[in-house]
């Protein structure tokens, strides 16, 4: 719609100039020719990944000993600019992760709960105008694109980026879209939503699809090399892999703690993400690629603190990766973000002694506000930890990274800064 809509206004500038001489030459031009800073984006999402999550990750870097810690970065906390982003939706101050990753896609902010479609959307009741996302914009312009998640690909996270539909819940149809939108390269979790309930997906677990279509024999049949473990995915030939599908779980992939190195295992955030960048660094118009650090959000929820600062490390080698490639190419514009805080994650000394020996004992606060007690009864008896309102990080680097570096941003401005970088 919006493509029509610019070729329209574009004919219409044309005719007028010719006609008036009142526009200046080089206008129309400056609208349909696209005048990109970077040729490649990679934008890199830790799901639920907020500034505590982060200093978290570095003590547990350092092994808990302070005398390490000064000593210890992340990499992405050696990039070029860095920033904080709100991240309200557009009917809470909390957000859960389809408007926030709707408002980074497409640059506008939704209800909880709605994946690709503007506020008009109501969850799971009625349809809003549907979006355009920058992933769609770079398909569209002959880019390559290509998605990488620890979550199930149909998870409101990485939906966001080329599915349209009221209620996030709905990953059968998100299954469906994904299928018509033509990435080059997706790899993650869910097989469970492309079988049927009376198949078996390749990992051995009964399928959720109410209809009998298997989606994985689809894809094959669209061109797709599809892979389910470990060691498939290392066979893949970059060089002469067009399309891939990876799917290594049938719901959400392992915590990096729980990965093992077998064959028949799950391969870590950061391969995928170098086997990602090589299969769509061949296109020579570039590329747009996002890759999700999903289940830090998962750990969190779960109050648990060492696979969450796993999952944020292993997050961070997948931001190594894309900077090494990044470095290499000076074409690349890097963005590392989050879609909002999970947990109200607080890193304090439980009392004044601990305080006194200098010490701390992070808890998630999120959850335990309105339960009365010491602090290890409500967690015994309290429910799963919540998201937060707080701002999160951004960091950026490379062609197009200045646009980061002054103050608070909202979430809808990445998108911004990601199109201009396209120059789309
Ligand atoms: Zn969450």
């Amino acid at each position: 719609m919006k493509m029509e809509s610019k070729s329209l206004l574009t004919g219409l500038l044309l005719s007028f100039a010719i006609f008036t001489s009142l526009i200046p030459a080089g206008m129309a031009e400056d609208i349909i020719e696209r005048q990109e800073t970077a040729k490649n984006v990679i934008l890199l999402i830790g799901d639920g990944m907020g500034f505590p999550q982060l200093t978290l990750a570095r003590i547990d870097k350092a092994g808990g000993n302070l005398s390490e810690y000064g000593d210890v970065e992340l990499s992405m906390d050696g990039m070029q600019v860095s920033g904080y982003v709100s991240t309200y939706s557009a009917n809470s101050f909390v957000t859960d992760s389809a408007p926030a990753a709707t408002a980074i896609a497409s640059g506008d902010k939704t209800n909880n709960g709605v994946i690709g479609q503007d506020a008009t959307a109501v969850q799971g009741e009625k349809d809003g105008k549907n979006l355009t996302t920058i992933l769609e914009m770079a398909e569209k312009a002959g880019l390559s694109t290509g998605l990488v998640t620890t979550t199930r690909i149909t998870h409101a996270t990485p939906a966001a980026f080329y599915a349209h539909v009221d209620n996030r819940d709905n990953e059968s149809e998100i299954a469906d879209q994904l299928l018509e939108s033509d990435l080059e390269v997706i790899l993650g979790g869910g097989l469970q939503y492309f079988v049927g309930m009376n198949q078996t997906d390749p990992a051995g677990k009964p399928g959720k699809r109410t209809d009998d279509r298997n989606l994985l024999a689809e894809f094959v049949s669209h061109g797709y090399v599809a892979v389910y473990n470990s060691s498939a995915f290392q066979d893949a030939d970059a060089n002469k892999t067009e399309r891939l599908l990876g799917l290594f779980d049938s719901s959400h992939m392992l915590y990096e703690l729980e990965r093992s190195c077998s064959p028949d295992s799950e391969p870590s955030l950061a391969d995928m993400t170098k086997k990602a960048i090589q299969i769509l660094s061949t296109n020579p118009k570039g590329f747009f690629l996002m890759v999700e650090g999903g289940r830090i959000d998962h750990a969190a929820h779960e109050r648990n603190l060492s696979k969450m600062a796993a999952d944020t490390l292993a997050f961070d080698e997948a931001v190594n990766s894309s900077l090494n490639f990044a470095s290499h190419d000076n074409q690349t514009l890097v963005i590392v973000t989050a879609d909002h805080e999970c947990g109200g994650l607080v890193l304090q000394p439980e009392n004044l002694e601990e305080y006194e020996a200098g010490s701390i004992d992070p808890i998630f606060a999120s959850g335990t506000a309105k339960t009365p007690g010491p602090r290890y009864d409500f967690i015994t008896e309290m429910q799963e930890a919540t998201h937060t309102a707080v701002d999160v990080p951004i960091m950026a680097s490379g062609p197009g990274a200045e646009k980061v570096g002054h103050g608070k941003l909202d979430n809808t401005q990445i998108f911004s800064i990601m199109k201009e970088a396209f120059g789309f």
